[in-house]
């Protein structure tokens, strides 16, 4: 054919038979390539441009609608979630605070929750993310150690952060970070750096210049096995850290502290009784330094709050009370195969029960649960009935029958 009277891609150029697809339109012609190059500029331009809406003055949940949602997912823990949502609004307050306006610069509040395992810091802080339209991630500092030691350096942190968001800087810039175990880099023992303290007190050092806010170098793929990458430059200048940890013994320290506070000479009468029974609520800096994280971290993490230890009704209403609730998503699970799931109430007193007699809190229900539910879950789908009820009597065979061992290390 001739070579002018062939159809072409009005993009590229191609001719029909040099391209895989030709696409007709009124005017003209597209080719795949062309189609498929211009479906992601136009993504592109539309998260550009959804971008800069986000951060809506209007739009913006206030502390209290924050803890509303919150207690959706997340059963008690009151001061926590206050804490939470006050300094996450404060946040975003921040990111909306014109740039030059006046001299009156809001200082970030990054926030350390401290409570026992399995209580719910790592909920909230996934279900803070939820509601907010800022990247997130979650690190564990356990992995963390001293650039040029084994393991991962302190920027992995960030490179973590920089894939969630899709390698856009400046979404990562403003993103939230939730560092897990921050107990674990205390510096072991009173007496700082006879030896290297490679995973403690250096890991502390390296973490407080992101705290604060600094220019880092991170590597994209987030290790240094790729020695060829460019490093992406981030300011960690509006980026919310959260960091969580159970800080084991620590009751200690508090209740030291308190004793020596009425001991003293010229102390004060204190008026209010201490209740003995969950020190934790008194918490305050002075406990973190006690515990081992060094005074300038302490510094960096103005909000201070605690988790409580959950109580057995705590238990009980977190296996059907929250939104997502573990029993909630069995019976969901049970719709799926057209069978209506229900439970009698003493097996929900059962399962606390086992939880608390093996020690497994909250993150013990599910797997409590599952056991139970196992043998039913694999006859169910290829069975005739249409309803199951779990009884007392049920729970108690399937829980006599499995084995137990693999609960307690769950
Ligand atoms: P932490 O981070 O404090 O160790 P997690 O937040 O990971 O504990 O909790 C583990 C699991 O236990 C959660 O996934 C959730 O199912 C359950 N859980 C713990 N605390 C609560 C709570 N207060 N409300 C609802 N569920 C909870």
């Amino acid at each position: 054919m001739d070579d002018r009277r062939k159809k072409r891609c009005s993009f590229c150029g191609r001719a029909e038979d040099e391209v895989p697809l030709l696409i007709n339109g009124m005017n003209g012609f597209i080719c795949s390539d062309c189609a498929a190059q211009a479906d992601s500029i136009a993504k592109e331009a539309l998260k550009k441009a959804h971008k800069g809406t986000q951060l809506n003055w209007e739009e913006l949940p206030k502390p209290r609608e924050m803890k509303e949602f919150l207690d959706q997912y997340v059963i008690g823990q009151d001061d926590a979630k206050r804490y939470l949502s006050v300094a996450v609004y404060n946040h975003y307050k921040r990111l909306m605070q014109p740039e030059d306006k006046d001299d009156v610069e809001i200082e970030k509040s990054n926030i350390i929750m401290v409570g026992s395992t399995g209580t719910g810091k790592t909920l909230l802080a996934r279900s803070i993310a939820r509601l907010l339209k800022v990247p997130f991630t979650i690190v564990d500092a356990t992995v963390l150690t001293q650039a040029g030691y084994v393991g991962e350096d302190i920027e992995s942190i960030l490179s973590r952060l920089l894939q969630v968001a899709d390698y856009d800087v400046e979404e990562a810039e403003r993103g939230i970070v939730f560092i897990d175990e921050i107990d674990k880099i205390a510096r072991k023992g009173d007496n700082p750096s006879i030896t290297r303290d490679v995973s403690g007190e250096g890991v502390q050092q390296g973490l407080l210049k992101l705290l604060e806010g600094s220019v880092v170098n991170v590597p994209p793929q987030g290790g240094r096995k790729h020695p060829e990458q460019k490093f992406i430059q981030v300011n960690t200048r509006n980026i919310l850290f959260i960091c969580g940890g159970a800080f084991d013994g620590i009751e200690r320290k508090i209740a030291q502290r308190l004793n020596t506070h009425v001991v003293g000479y010229g102390a004060v009468k204190q008026s209010v009784t201490i209740d003995r029974s969950n020190l934790m609520q008194y918490i305050a800096p002075q406990d973190l330094k006690a515990f081992g994280l060094i005074p300038e971290i302490i510094g960096r993490l103005p909000v201070l709050t605690y988790l409580n230890p959950l109580d057995r009704t705590a238990l009980r209403n977190i296996l059907t009370e929250p939104k997502n609730s573990i029993v909630k998503q069995y019976i969901k699970l049970f719709e799926m195969d057209g069978v209506k799931l229900s439970f009698d109430p003493e097996v929900f007193e059962f399962i606390v029960d086992k939880a608390v007699e093996y020690k497994l809190g909250a993150r013990g229900l599910r797997s409590i649960v599952e056991t139970i539910m196992m043998d039913v879950m694999f006859d169910i789908p290829s069975g005739k009935s249409k309803e199951f009820v779990v009884t007392l009597d049920f729970a108690q065979r399937q829980m006599a029958k499995a084995n137990l061992s693999r609960l307690q290390t769950a």
